[in-house]
């Protein structure tokens, strides 16, 4: 791989890391190696062991992240490897209103008596989490949190912790690295569904897993390789390789996805079908404040509540023409869902509440769309 100089902004990383070297007939991009074995005697020697074209990806996100990174086959893969390191019977602090994947195999696994014990706390609310610390093992902090968006005060709960003896993970995959770097604020591990605005295509399904540039976090690295390999969590190289392509337009991409966000946030807001909305950089929102500033912005995903329930929420997802509806987000297209459609989905989280992946097509379009259709409700309410 090609060597760089040390300081790079993130937006010239994200373009030229994980390149071959400049050598005559070089190619500019790494290949797509497809290779279940190597000739014996060198460092990769077989599929599962080690890939040149996850190498690129990897190279790429641990220099945006700070750290060190390793590519699983999804975000949840990634997130069961974090868990794998959690002693049988330990205790793991997450938040209540985490991804409903994360909270449902840390429900399974205390079903079983794997772990001891999951305590699930509003990661908003750092006094209740520093009180959730004493003897836990792992603290799996995600901010913003999906679908509620809540933000957590990342330094103060790295601190706290680290202090308490547990291993701190947090999933980076709504901020990414670009707006967010959590090893900066104390992290020992970043978590990311690379299938979201890494990839940002919506069509790759990754995970990936950063640990810090320190003894500790290179003992983690090669635990959480050294469990990759045995479990199997790999990724297929052509998604890895689909997934270096989408990350060398990641800072056009969430630069322009969080100007849309800001914008429909604000409008949205005004809007008389819409009863609240949630979005950290937004004034009226309650997850604004301290904790918001550590990120740069405030990403492409915003949460609204609509005035007529789980029935006006389902029909502005019926009614749109450029919003898509559908799961998942991070990806060029605007996307939005009612969460609750899950029968999975956390229940504390509103029957009303859409999730919006704002997507880099032109703001103005997008109002219109939405606004629209935010129209009809109310034209039918009244
Ligand atoms: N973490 C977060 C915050 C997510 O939103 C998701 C998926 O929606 C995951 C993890 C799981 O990632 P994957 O779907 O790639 O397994």
């Amino acid at each position: 791989m090609r060597e760089l100089p040390e300081t790079l902004t993130p937006s010239t990383l994200t373009v030229t890391a994980g390149r071959p070297a400049h050598e005559p007939d070089a190619p500019l991009n790494p290949p797509l190696t497809l290779a279940s074995t190597y000739v014996a005697g060198g460092a990769l020697e077989y599929g599962r062991y080690a890939n040149p074209t996850w190498e690129a990806f990897e190279e790429v996100l641990g220099g945006l992240e700070g750290g060190r990174a390793l590519a699983y086959a999804s975000g949840l893969a990634a997130i069961a490897t974090v868990l794998d390191l959690v002693p049988v019977g330990g205790i793991v602090v997450a938040p209540r209103h985490a991804y409903l994947g994360t909270v449902g195999q840390l429900a399974d696994l205390t079903t079983s008596g794997r772990l001891g014990e999951a305590r699930l706390v509003d990661i908003a609310d750092t006094e209740a989490v520093r009180r959730a610390m004493p003897g836990a093992h792992l603290v799996l902090v995600e901010s913003p949190t999906n679908p509620a968006l809540e933000v957590a005060d990342l330094p103060t709960l790295c601190a706290a912790g680290r202090e308490a003896g547990a291993v701190v993970a947090v999933d980076n995959t709504f901020a990414t690295p670009l707006l967010q770097r959590p090893l900066d604020a104390g992290a020992d591990v970043v978590v990311h569904s690379a299938t979201k605005f890494l990839a940002g295509h919506s069509d790759v399904v990754l995970g990936a897993l950063v640990t810090a540039p320190t003894p500790r976090g290179d003992e983690l690295s090669e635990e959480l390789a050294s469990r990759r390999r045995k479990i199997g969590a790999i990724p297929g190289p052509f998604e890895t390789w689909l997934a270096l392509r989408g990350m060398r337009t990641l800072h056009l991409r969430v630069e322009r996805s969080c100007a849309n966000a800001v914008t429909l946030a604000e409008r949205l807001a005004a809007h008389p079908a819409v009863e609240r909305v949630r979005y950290p950089g937004l004034a009226s929102d309650p997850g604004h404040g301290r904790a918001t500033a550590q990120m740069r912005a405030y990403g492409g995903i915003i949460a609204i509540e609509l005035r007529g329930g789980a029935a006006a929420a389902d029909a502005l997802t019926r009614t749109t023409r450029l919003w898509v509806h559908a799961t998942s987000l991070g990806g060029v297209e605007s996307t939005f869902e009612r969460r609750r459609r899950w029968a999975t989905e956390v229940a504390t989280i509103p029957d009303n509440l859409v999730r919006m992946s704002v997507g880099i097509e032109d703001v103005d379009d997008l109002w219109t769309d939405l606004s629209t259709a935010l129209d009809q409700l109310v034209d039918r309410s009244g």
